[in-house]
């Protein structure tokens, strides 16, 4: 294979990725005005449900304008050389290769970020405040992207930077060394993300004593399940979209409700959120998505230091001198279409896990407070209930709203 061909196989795979994608958001649009089925028709008024119709399409419509905008973007950045310029702008600041990709990553990651800003903040002060979701000021706006990027320089850069000096010192065996410590990251984070990560952008405050509380902790034990930790996180800082969910394991096991969900449901229906929580739990779920992820990353360096060394990949981006850094970027392209099956059967079994879990819930608590809860957060984030089959076997990781009543109904 030359390297014009490999480029071009590049191109190709970013062309029909593209093409794919779009046409499934199509599908789905098309769906919009479906007729609601029948056991999800007291899900809105019509008054918001109008609403909700606005707010798909709006949504569906700037999401295509920056979808396309990006990808022109990356095309324009393919053929004209993007990324030589870079390396070589890199490379004339120092001649260590952990700086250059330092560098070289630091322009690429920022710069598109830059880019992508005017997006977001659109979507949030134009389209999410005109919904009523929004919560943010832009004073707070700002000092999440600045914390953002400070973690990401810090965190993202020692983590490259450590995964560069492992290829120096072992050559084409990185892959064993990187694979070892980023499943170790990635247990670390899992246990400290919550004590860790989430105070920089959110207060966390143990759910204070009340009918609440007692009941969650009823539910618990009856199940055997140990809970001493719940959590209230201050959602409502930024919207009032409404989440709950479980992280780490063991010891450090906790629940965290967004206070929006306080707000919105009743206690009966936030326990058979916790119901639904316990259930990924106690089926395992936790650790067998932990397990998946660890032996995929495995997987995908292994390729990875099968190509690294080839001055191929280098040479379709128009760099002379073979390196890490170029090599990721060409290797992530050509990578996409495993990705895109790996995702696709990860979104698959995790559907099923979804209904294990609401199972889990029906079982051990009950079916219709949970029915009522899915549907009262369906319509408080204005969601899609008539999505298009081929949208949701792709893209979706829970079941749809249809799909998990029927299921807690029968
Ligand atoms: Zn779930």
């Amino acid at each position: 294979m030359t390297s014009q061909l490999l480029f071009y196989l590049i191109i190709a795979i970013l062309v029909v990725n593209f093409l794919v994608d779009k046409w499934l958001d199509y599908l789905n649009s098309t769906y919009f005005d479906h007729e609601i089925p029948e056991i999800l028709e007291d899900v809105y008024e019509d008054q918001e449900y109008y609403k909700s119709q606005d707010y798909k399409k709006e949504n569906f419509k700037f999401s295509s304008i920056i979808s396309i905008f990006s990808f022109l973007l990356t095309l324009a950045f393919f053929f004209y050389k993007g990324f030589a310029y870079v390396d070589e702008y890199a490379r004339s600041l120092s001649d260590h290769p952990i700086v250059i990709a330092l560098v070289f990553f630091g322009i690429i990651m920022i710069g598109s970020d830059v880019l992508t800003t005017p997006f977001s903040y659109y979507k949030t002060f134009v389209i999410e405040e005109k919904y009523g979701f929004n919560k943010s000021t832009k004073g707070l706006f700002f000092i999440d992207k600045i914390k953002g990027w400070v973690l990401m320089i810090l965190l993202g850069g020692s983590i490259l930077a450590l995964i560069i000096w492992f290829y120096q010192q072992t050559g084409k065996n990185f892959w064993v060394y990187t694979w070892i410590f980023m499943a170790a990251f990635s247990i670390f984070m899992m246990l400290f993300y919550s004590s860790l990560i989430v105070p920089l952008f959110n207060k966390q405050t143990p759910l204070q004593e009340g009918e609440l509380k007692s009941k969650l902790e009823e539910f618990a034990k009856k199940v055997g399940f140990n809970l001493d930790k719940i959590f209230v996180i201050d959602g409502s800082k930024r919207s009032t979209k409404a989440n709950a969910y479980f992280t780490g394991f063991g010891k450090k096991k906790r629940i965290v409700l967004y206070d929006t969900l306080i707000d919105d449901l009743e206690s009966d229906e936030i326990v058979s959120v916790l119901a639904h929580e316990v259930g990924h739990y106690k089926k395992k779920h936790v650790v067998f998505n932990m397990i998946v992820s660890i032996l995929m990353t495995g997987f995908t360096l292994f390729i990875f230091s099968l190509l690294i060394d080839s001055k191929l990949l280098s040479n379709a981006l128009s760099v002379t001198e073979p390196s890490f850094h170029i090599g990721l970027i060409a290797f992530g392209v050509l990578y996409t279409p495993i990705s895109e099956i790996t995702g696709l059967l990860m979104n698959y079994i995790s559907r099923k896990f979804e209904f294990q879990a609401d199972d889990y819930a029906k079982t051990n608590f009950g079916a219709i407070p949970l029915i009522s809860s899915l549907k009262k957060l369906s319509k408080n984030s204005l969601s899609n209930l008539t999505p298009h089959k081929a949208y949701v076997f792709m893209h979706y990781s829970h079941p749809t709203l249809l799909q998990r009543v029927q299921n807690l109904n029968s």
